[in-house]
């Protein structure tokens, strides 16, 4: 057995390393390849170090083989494209909506040229970024003013921090929820300066409740979309309309944080019936935020919709110039929010939109695609199969709906599922499923017709280098 100090004493010398890689690496920059080859000795000396028993006298050609996947993998994007075959629409790890062409040509065009950012170009005088798409919003929502910031936390934050610093604001105890990512609504109205006044219980709350709470101290009544939970059984909760109708008669605003914020109704396609934004604000609620890469399919953004008053308000607290967003957002925004002039166009043109809605037929259609490219690849080990499985909205929103669809199952006879997954995972081309009922799925919802070739390709280079056959 080899002892520490000999493998210790046998590790490589950069500098001859670097020169043995030369060749192979000259494209690259020195400084990179430098750090990747430190870093592969440094691990193996860490190693070594701790009696790990996988520390082994390797040889030239195995450290060479280490260096350069090291190289290849420091060369590469750390932010890169995976294929989603998870078949949750709106899947927050892996980044929410996606653009269309038209959203990505607008902000294409707003990142390599100048734009009239804030600079109004009938005045010729400074303008506002805001302007450039408060009057979409308002159109398409009916809310008399409209802002945008950062996200929708920082929505919810903005607009608690404007209307009750220092005050206090009623939130129903059913709907203290936490959203994900650390963001929960009363460590939100603490951090807005705000005191947070529950009412009611759990699963029932009545406008009583809120109305017994009202004092001089309040400063607003919020209500929150509880998102990525549901209260089922023996429950109540308040109507938008009679919430508004409380506050109004005690000269008090309220707020709604909607989350996702539908622009269109969405059940006529079997989704659950959830209130659109312009209904919220048609019932009378005084100021609605929600996301802007959630059910609205555009980039990560946090739309604050409602009466001008209170919308004017918001714009002049200090904390909103820290929360507001770039030109790459307010490009893609716009475009995102232009597909909705017209409805039914928004259904194909929206990317989560189209996911969301498009037939199950179409769907067993691409997974049949699927099968019929990979087959001649597919080691006999491993079967392969259409299976029907349910896909999810994500992003929190509709948590307990599954959407028929179609998934391509893997069954593989002579490796892990586990090992099938993590292989996957690790291609250049990353592919994400999911392992159900003894099977790794690829769920065909989430995954483009332009995709399949890209898929089919990256899956038979998992079979040829990585899988036992
Ligand atoms: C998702 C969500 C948030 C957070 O929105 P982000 O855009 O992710 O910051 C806040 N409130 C509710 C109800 C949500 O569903």
């Amino acid at each position: 057995m080899t002892d520490k100090k000999q493998l210790l004493s046998a590790l490589p010398k950069i500098d001859e390393c670097l020169a043995d890689l030369s060749s192979a690496t000259i494209s690259l920059p020195s400084r990179l390849i430098k750090l990747a080859v430190r870093h592969c000795i440094d691990a193996e000396r860490q190693r070594i170090l701790n009696d790990d028993k996988s520390a082994i006298l390797l040889t030239r050609e195995q450290w060479n083989e280490r260096f350069l996947e090291a190289i290849a993998l420091k060369n590469q994007m750390n932010l890169r494209r995976v294929i989603n075959g998870t078949g949750v629409v709106i899947h927050t790890n892996l980044g929410r909506s996606l653009l269309s062409p038209f959203m990505l040509d607008a902000l294409q065009q707003a990142g390599g040229h100048y734009t009239n950012l804030e600079f109004n170009l009938s005045t010729g005088k400074r303008g506002s970024r805001y302007s450039l798409v408060e009057e979409i919003i308002c159109d398409l929502t009916g809310a008399e003013a409209a802002l945008v910031v950062n996200n929708n936390a920082a929505a919810v934050l903005l607009a608690i921090d404007t209307l009750a610093s220092g005050k206090e604001v009623i939130v129903s105890r059913g709907q203290l929820v936490e959203i994900g990512g650390s963001f929960r609504i009363p460590e939100v109205i603490a951090k807005s300066g705000a005191q947070l006044i529950e009412v009611g219980a759990t699963n029932r709350t009545h406008l009583a409740d809120y109305e017994k709470m009202i004092t001089d101290e309040t400063a607003l009544l919020l209500k929150v979309h509880t998102s990525n939970y549901r209260i089922i059984g023996f429950t109540s909760e308040v109507s938008v309309e009679d919430l508004a109708h409380l506050a109004h008669s005690h000269g008090l605003p309220v707020m709604e944080d909607l989350g996702s914020g539908c622009l269109v109704d969405l059940s006529r396609f079997g989704l659950p019936q959830e209130p659109t934004v312009q209904q919220i604000v048609k019932a009378g609620i005084d100021v609605v935020t929600f996301s802007g890469d959630k059910l609205l399919g555009g980039p990560q953004a946090g739309l604050i919709v409602g009466k001008k008053e209170i919308i004017d308000r918001i714009k002049r607290n200090p904390l909103n110039r820290a929360l507001r967003i770039d030109k790459f957002t307010l490009a893609s925004l716009e475009a995102v929010l232009r597909c909705y002039y017209d409805l039914d166009q928004a259904l194909t043109s929206v990317p989560t939109l189209r996911m969301l809605t498009q037939h199950v037929e179409l769907i067993k259609k691409r997974a049949k695609k699927l099968i019929r490219r990979i087959r001649p690849e597919i080691p006999p080990a491993c079967s392969v199969s259409l299976r029907p499985t349910m896909s999810r909205v994500g992003g929190g929103a509709m948590p307990e709906h599954g959407l028929a669809s179609w998934a391509v199952a893997f069954r593989p006879a002579q490796t892990s599922l586990s090992a099938m997954e993590q292989g996957l995972r690790k291609l250049s081309l990353p592919v994400i499923g999911r392992i159900e009922d003894e099977s790794f799925l690829l769920d065909m919802r989430t995954v483009s017709d332009e995709e399949i070739p890209e898929l089919a390709d990256s899956l038979t280079t998992f079979w040829h280098r990585g899988m036992p056959s």
